[in-house]
């Protein structure tokens, strides 16, 4: 039942032209009497909205638009399907191709239609264009990744039959297009879901449009082949009767035309001839019960000799998609081979519709309200009902696997900018992604644009969606990106380019460092000779000079500590040049270096250092700030504002201070707070936003911080080159006239 169907529909008049009243009348037929009188008058509505919304669509046919989606619900209406799904078929192209929307759908035909109407039309967005054959089985799990409800896929698989069965008015190579994605996709798609009746005729109709030679030249020989097989056929379907009669058994018995396209991939699989293929009679046998189908395979071979190895109890041992039968090959009169496939009535009804069996209508079975758990709930049903035919064959739950796979997947397929289709976990990133095309991609990856909109690079992928990731060649990994990415191949990644990465940073840092604190004592590294610097190495215990400087630039080591002792060594005394410095060694002494005693000049910071120089964020340095920079164990430098209230933590351990200093000529953006109050009005955070940006400052985070009846207060996360430009977007922001407080926030 749709849950929530209007209490009235609005009256709808539509010109003749728009309506198709012929083929609603053949779905009327079709549904028959198996839906109730409510039930039929919500498919009539549908019927006029449809018709309505489509007004002035034509079919290529010439048919009003409306006899395509009324010939949709006339196909699931033979399979039976509820009523939901035929009021969704009917409107299954409106949020497409009309300007209907969703809500619109939901409030007159009740959410659960809204759901699947909206499912189809974002299949129908997709569009299948690769010519990699591999591809095809990704975009058929993409397909069924995408679909919260299967009904979706069903709506879709006859929406296509139609579609195929009405091809011949289309253009030649549009023709083709569809006729190819019928075999690769939409065919494969019925066949996983044991849905044979689909699947056989998108195959034939598949066949004859994409490989029309080969189809005529096979129909052909099936024509002529089949005027000497009348007779052959007659004779052993007359003999299988008697036999069954014989034994007292009940059974259905019916020669089988072969599919040509099942002939022509036969032929091509296994490398048959026609006649090879085509010589072999078919025969069906549908009986009452599973214990019947024994019996009848016991009378069969006793009446024809069997095929040794051909015997295949699919009864016993499903095949993956829950098709049950027996098969077997016997050889007739004249030696000629004969396929007997025996099963049971209900078998073969399930072999004919597959997971949609389990939306035959059913009247009083619907308790649940949640559309999505009713609907996974029948595929579950379905799919237990295919566990317990395993458990009852005791055979491996493999098959099992691959539907659940299939329905329930553990994955998210999206598109390249290029169509080619990656499959990714659940939950994956941008940067996930990004590392699955290359690592090259994701080390210099940016950003990234996902529908062709910029997003951030932790948003999650949804199926379906086209992924494009911009790059830049300085570009780096960025540590947080170990926060949310899910893929092994993008961790590994980053933590490996930022190992290296750290170390090389470290060493440079360090040097400089060392080298800050060396000119306290009047030396430059490069004045040492290789042998004395290996000594200092020694003493510090590393293997190379780049050690160390790692070491004094992670912090684990004061510089001035290493330059004390690089000058203080032995070798330097007696020279000339260090008869001064010895005496100011004598004198720092008692006076540490980073008390005074070597007043060095301070470290000049670019923004560019990268991890080993971090920027507080507590008080968010920016260039033009007075900065007092403190090292950190492990973690280099941290630069914070010297009125920052967290320096007053460092006070009392001196030893962590380095005097730092902005560098001249600095490009970089850095991350600024602003605080805004404004009036509470219509537009206010765009008006402020867009002020913002006119004054090329980007801005990283918007934060409402507290809202009553007439003012908002915002903080905005901007990014700015320093004070001086900060200043400039302070005072633009301010003369807005709904701004009334502006301040920098500190700490
Ligand atoms: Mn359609």
């Amino acid at each position: 039942m749709s849950n929530s169907a209007p209490a009235e529909f609005p009256e709808i008049t539509i010109p003749d032209e728009a309506r198709a009243d012929g083929a609603y009348e053949v779905l009327c037929a079709a549904l028959g009497s198996y839906l109730d009188e409510a039930q039929l008058t919500s498919i009539y509505h549908a019927y006029l909205f449809g018709a309505q919304a489509h007004q002035g669509q034509m079919r290529k046919s010439g048919d009003p638009y409306i006899s395509h989606p009324l010939a949709v619900a006339t196909i699931l209406a033979e399979m039976r399907m509820d009523v939901d799904s035929i009021i969704a078929a009917i409107l299954h192209d409106v949020i497409e191709d009309t300007p209907t929307e969703k809500e619109q759908v939901a409030e007159l035909f009740g959410d659960d239609v809204a759901q699947l109407v909206d499912g189809v039309s974002k299949l129908t967005q997709i569009e299948f264009e690769s010519k990699v054959e591999a591809q095809a089985e990704n975009f058929r799990k993409m397909l069924l990744a995408m679909v919260q409800d299967i009904r979706v896929i069903i709506i879709k698989l006859a929406d296509r039959l139609h579609n195929m069965r009405t091809l011949g008015s289309m253009r030649s190579d549009k023709r083709r297009r569809i006729a190819r994605e019928t075999l690769e996709i939409y065919a494969p798609i019925a066949n996983r879901l044991g849905m044979n009746g689909m699947r056989t005729e998108l195959q034939e109709l598949g066949f004859s449009e994409y490989y029309p030679m080969r189809h005529r030249v096979i129909a052909e020989s099936v024509r002529k082949a089949r005027g000497n097989r009348k007779e052959i056929v007659t004779k052993v379907q007359d003999a299988i009767e008697e036999r069954l009669k014989e034994e007292a058994l009940e059974g259905h018995v019916e020669g089988r035309e072969k599919l040509l396209y099942s002939i022509y991939t036969k032929m091509q699989n296994k490398q048959l001839s026609f006649s090879e293929v085509f010589d072999v009679y078919a025969f069906r046998i549908t009986v009452d019960s599973v214990d019947c189908c024994y019996r009848v395979l016991g009378a069969v071979h006793n009446l024809y000799k069997p095929l040794p190895g051909k015997f295949k109890d699919y009864i016993a041992i499903p095949k993956a998609n829950g098709y049950q039968s027996l098969h077997t090959i016997l050889f007739g009169p004249y030696g000629v081979p004969i396929e007997v496939q025996i099963r049971t009535r209900e078998m073969d009804r399930l072999a004919e519709a597959g997971v949609a069996a389990h939306w035959l209508y059913k009247q009083h079975d619907e308790q649940d309200s949640f559309a999505e758990g009713r609907s996974h709930r029948r595929v579950r049903e379905w799919m237990r009902s295919l566990l317990e035919m395993q458990k009852s064959a005791g055979d491996s739950l493999e098959f099992l696997e691959n539907v659940k796979i299939d329905l329930f997947p553990e994955e998210v397929y999206v598109f390249t900018p290029k169509g080619t289709i990656m499959e990714l976990p659940r939950g994956a990133t941008a940067v996930d992604f990004a590392y699955a095309v290359h690592t090259d991609i994701g080390n210099r990856c940016v950003a990234v644009k996902i529908e062709r909109r910029l997003a951030p690079l932790s948003t999650p992928l949804m199926n379906g969606q086209t992924v494009r990731i911009i790059t830049a060649p300085a570009a780096q990994p960025n540590p947080t990106w170990l926060n949310f990415v899910v893929t092994g191949k993008a961790r590994t990644n980053i933590r490996h380019y930022l190992k290296n990465l750290r170390r090389d940073e470290s060493i440079e840092l360090g040097r400089r460092m060392l080298e800050q604190a060396l000119k306290g004592y009047s030396l430059s590294l490069n004045e040492l000779s290789p042998g004395y610097l290996q000594m200092i190495v020694d003493e510090f215990r590393g293997e190379k000079l780049e050690d160390i400087f790692e070491d004094i630039g992670l912090g684990n080591r004061p510089a001035p500590l290493v330059a004390r002792r690089i000058a203080e060594a032995p070798v330097f005394k007696g020279d000339a040049q260090s008869r001064s410095q010895t005496l100011r060694h004598a004198f720092s002494r008692y006076m540490p270096a980073w008390l005074g005693g070597n007043k060095m000049r301070p470290l000049a910071i670019s923004g560019t250092e990268g991890m080993v120089v971090n920027f507080a964020r507590c008080c968010h340095p920016i260039p033009g700030d007075s900065i007092q920079g403190f090292v950190s164990a492990g973690r280099g430098i941290v630069v914070h504002t010297e009125s920052c209230k967290n320096v007053a933590d460092f006070r009392n351990s001196p030893e962590k201070w380095v005097d730092v200093r902005w560098e001249s000529n600095i490009e970089n953006d850095f991350p600024v707070d602003i605080r805004v109050d404004a009036i509470n009005r219509r537009g206010v955070l765009a008006i402020i936003a867009s002020a913002i940006s006119e004054m090329d400052s980007n801005i990283n985070n918007v934060t409402i911080d507290g809202r009553d009846g007439k003012y908002s207060a915002m903080t905005f996360s901007i990014s700015v080159q320093g004070r001086v430009h900060l200043a400039r977007v302070m005072r633009h922001v301010k003369s807005l006239d709904m701004v009334s407080k502006i301040v920098r926030v500190k700490g």
